[in-house]
């Protein structure tokens, strides 16, 4: 009888391209799925350690699973948490049988093997993954960020950007299209840093966007460091066909950004959008603002707030500063007191709330075109998946098919729609 697995995702979408990749690995290895940890004889748990909320969940999870998995069935727990935490965590996890870092393999073959067994290098970046289950799917360009952000543990733990070859990012995003992938996401800490660490620093971003796109029907780009957000870039991005752009801002405020040791401000971001928009009216935009870090003022959230309306995204979110053990955010002062981080979330949240309901309502009566990912669920180009809304769609439209339909109403983030005539 072959060994059967189970994986359980945490976090980001990043981490789910890694899990993908491990699941690729274990079928590879001779390992068949379980249908639930109750049978599997190997559960792997990917972590993620990204603020303490999720390194609770993680911790959960991974609790929840030793107690669900037969005994005698391996645990091993991977992701960020073990990157971040290795021994410290090995030691407060007796449950589990391995505690394994990016870098190295966590499948323990056929054979079994104990988590103290020697273990080589991995690279899971260009390690293979199974036959996509939906008609789009993550694609990871890099790992890593150069970056030092005030508040991000995660060059610490994920170390120096790295970015793959265009040749090995081309063979995958072939392999996904050929087993009928027609929306290709691709991620990485910075993804428009992507190829920096390649040569002489020269940034090979534009030049991956426009190979992928020749290759599927759609590419997506998230996380985007606005200051790298060049015309070049911009172009390139329209020309596929979906202006969909998903930049990472943090705040408006140019003093708080300065404190966050991240570049722009407010009026920055919203030349850049209003040329973005000037360029292709029907592009579509997300963001994500932490609100809370250190410093923040009454006046740095009102400029928020102001940014927030004057922005006009599609999408938004927001969430609570996290202190990070060994951050430069972790020595300012100035903490925020939680109530009041509360208030301001709420206040962003509601604001935010009424101008994505107005960016769905606008949509009523036109004609979009989406991608049916599953029956009856489809994403227009503004949609990114399992981020952003979805399309209703008739429940007969095929799946992994690209159709014309007219929008008859929205729901919150969600759209509603028929088969156009
Ligand atoms: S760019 Fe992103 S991953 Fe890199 S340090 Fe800043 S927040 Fe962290």
């Amino acid at each position: 009888m072959p060994r059967t697995f189970w994986v359980e995702t945490l976090g980001c979408p990043k981490n789910q391209v890694d899990s993908d990749k491990l699941t690729g690995t274990m079928l590879a290895d001779g390992l068949v799925p379980a249908a639930a940890p109750e049978t599997a004889d190997l559960v792997v748990v990917n972590t993620c350690a990204f603020i303490e909320d999720a390194r609770q969940e993680s911790g959960d999870v991974i609790l929840g699973l030793a107690e669900r998995k037969p005994s005698g069935a391996e645990l091993v727990v991977t992701g960020c948490l073990a990157e971040r935490y290795g021994s410290d965590l090995a030691e407060a996890l007796p449950e589990a049988d391995a505690v394994a870092g990016f870098g190295v393999p966590v499948t323990l073959g056929p054979t079994g093997r104990g988590g103290s067994a020697p273990v080589p290098a991995f690279d899971l970046l260009n390690l293979p993954r199974p036959a996509p289950a939906a008609p789009w799917a993550y694609v990871k360009a890099a790992e890593g960020c150069d970056r030092a952000c005030g508040f991000c543990a995660i060059p610490s733990f994920r170390g120096k950007q790295r970015s793959r070859s265009i040749a090995s990012i081309l063979a995958e995003v072939e392999d996904l299209a050929a087993g009928g992938v027609r929306e290709v996401v691709l991620v990485a800490q910075d993804l428009a840093s992507f190829g920096r660490d390649q040569g002489r620093g020269k940034r090979r971003i534009v030049p991956l966007v426009r190979a992928v796109a020749r290759r599927v029907d759609r590419v997506r780009l998230l996380y985007l460091y606005p200051s790298d957000l060049t015309d070049e870039l911009i172009d390139a991005v329209c020309a596929t066909g979906v202006p969909y752009f998903d930049l990472s801002l943090q705040h408006a405020s140019r003093s708080l950004l300065r404190r966050m040791r991240r570049w722009g401000d407010g009026d920055r971001f919203l030349r850049r959008i209003d040329d973005i928009r000037r360029r292709v009216p029907e592009a579509a935009f997300r963001s994500n603002f932490i609100v809370g870090y250190p410093g923040e003022t009454e006046d740095d959230h009102d400029q928020l707030l102001s940014f927030v309306t004057r922005a006009d995204l599609d999408w938004a979110g927001f969430f609570a500063y996290s202190e990070e053990q060994g951050t430069y955010a972790a020595r300012l002062d100035g903490k925020v007191d939680a109530a009041l981080v509360g208030e301001r979330l709420a206040e962003l949240g509601e604001l935010q709330d009424g101008i994505t309901a107005r960016h769905r309502d606008v949509l009523i009566g036109s004609v979009v075109e989406v991608l049916v990912d599953a029956p009856g669920v489809a994403r227009s180009h503004r949609e990114a998946p399992e981020i952003d809304g979805v399309v209703s769609v008739p429940a007969d439209l095929p799946v992994g098919e690209l159709a014309k339909v007219m929008i008859t109403g929205a729901a919150g983030p969600d759209l509603e729609a028929e088969a156009a005539a």
